[in-house]
């Protein structure tokens, strides 16, 4: 049997002092307010304002975890829903931990955990995603064997046949979705512009298991994160860089303590922030248009990542850089998160729409993100309503203004 690649985690009632201690104060229901100029923007839970019922806010759910500890509440099909309408998004961390330093998303995360080891969770949608795992390495149907086909006619190394200094991690959407392949491949290209020694590991990467981990299948992502870190230190790589944010989330807080000490792990935007500050890279050529930056929440909240994509854009000559108001720590999820769009499509693209509302408000013309979830649920809110915004990764406004095409 596999040793654990982690720890032994905590479990549920670890956390009871959290679920105990919350007052239903409801704080955690919108943003930080003195920072958002406009009252229209100020809910930020999206299941609880999607669905304006208590227990889809974090109060709600938090009573639910005490009400199972002490055995007054049965899980039940409403229970699973509200659960797993959740994003996973750390807005209700973001405003609880200020003030109670209580830790809300985590306890929805071990709540997850429960409810698979027990058999209520996940939702049944979420079984066409383990099933495709388990048949191809990647959640989202794709043949294992045509993983590195997005990198075709791209200098790439070839791991582990050659060698190189850095691994570039396309991660399970990137390599799957035929609209993110003009920017993944803007992402390496980027990174070959720069004159860094590139490799990938092509048909052989495999499923980072962020997904299951979402869901609460603990077990199961363990057993790619053991085949990954195995694989990682066998390529004699300094560097691990991932456009996927949901990648860079598990590669740091799950993986990094058992990867070798000289391999570090970067998100393309801070690498990219890097390149630029060192004048590896030099953007010269106008990119004439009004964007609006729109944070990730496992880069942003998870991991305090505002900065880097702001400075790549700031670099980059002609464009103009807004801001939405719900922005860096009081950002909205953009409907990707958690999982929950693949059960509940219909709120996670209601979601999407209200951020597109939002950056509308803004009067931007384009979306840039760095995250290939966000530029999906975006790019369907676009496509959805007949908006005339567009959308963009980071990497591929970059090469832009590097005078390059994909
Ligand atoms: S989770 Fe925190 S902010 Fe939300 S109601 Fe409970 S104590 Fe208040
Ligand atoms: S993590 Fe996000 S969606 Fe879930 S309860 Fe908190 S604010 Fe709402």
């Amino acid at each position: 049997m596999k040793k654990r690649i982690t720890a032994p985690r905590e479990v549920l009632h670890e956390l009871q002092q959290d679920y105990y201690i919350c007052t239903k104060c409801k704080l955690c229901q919108g943003v930080h307010v003195q920072y958002c100029p406009e009252s229209r923007f100020w809910r930020n839970c999206p299941s609880g304002t999607r669905y304006r019922w208590e227990p889809y806010y974090a109060s709600g759910k938090m009573e639910i975890a005490r009400g199972l500890h002490v055995n007054e509440l049965e899980p039940s099909d409403s229970m699973r829903d509200i659960l797993y309408t959740c994003m996973l998004c750390s807005s209700c961390q973001e405003q609880c931990y200020e003030v109670k330093q209580l830790h809300p998303t985590r306890v929805f995360e071990l709540m997850r955990e429960k409810a698979v080891r027990e058999g209520w969770g996940p939702m049944p949608e979420h079984a066409p995603l383990v099933e495709s795992l388990e048949a191809n390495d990647n959640p989202f149907g794709m043949d294992k064997s045509k993983r590195g086909d997005w990198a075709k006619g791209l200098a790439l190394k070839s791991l582990p046949k050659e060698s190189a200094e850095v691994l570039f991690y396309a991660g399970d959407a990137y390599s799957s979705d035929p609209a993110l392949l003009h920017a993944v491949r803007a992402a390496a290209q980027v990174l070959l512009e720069a004159g860094l020694d590139v490799g990938i590991l092509g048909a052989e990467e495999k499923s980072d298991g962020a997904l299951m981990l979402m869901l609460g299948d603990r077990d199961f992502f363990e057993t790619y994160a053991y085949d990954n870190v195995e694989t990682f230190n066998s390529l004699g790589v300094k560097l691990i860089v991932t456009p996927d944010t949901h990648a860079a989330w598990v590669f740091k807080e799950e993986y990094a303590d058992l990867l070798d000490p000289g391999i570090k792990i970067m998100h393309i935007s801070q690498l990219l922030s890097r390149l630029l500050k060192k004048n590896v890279l030099t953007p010269q050529k106008e990119v004439a248009m009004k964007v609006v930056y729109h944070d990730p929440c496992k880069l942003g909240r998870r991991f305090d990542i505002y900065e880097a994509p702001r400075r790549v854009l700031r670099a980059i000559p002609g464009l103009e850089l807004l801001e939405f108001p719900r922005s860096t720590f009081n950002s909205l999820c953009c409907g990707g998160g958690g999982g929950a769009r693949y059960a509940f499509p219909d709120y996670a693209l209601w979601t999407a729409k209200e951020r597109l509302f939002e950056a509308e408000w803004t009067g931007a013309e384009a979306i840039v993100t760095t995250c290939p979830y966000c530029v999906q649920m975006l790019g369907q809110a676009v496509e959805a309503t007949g908006s005339k915004m567009k959308v963009f990764d980071l990497a591929e406004v970059l090469l832009a203004s590097l005078g390059k095409e994909v």
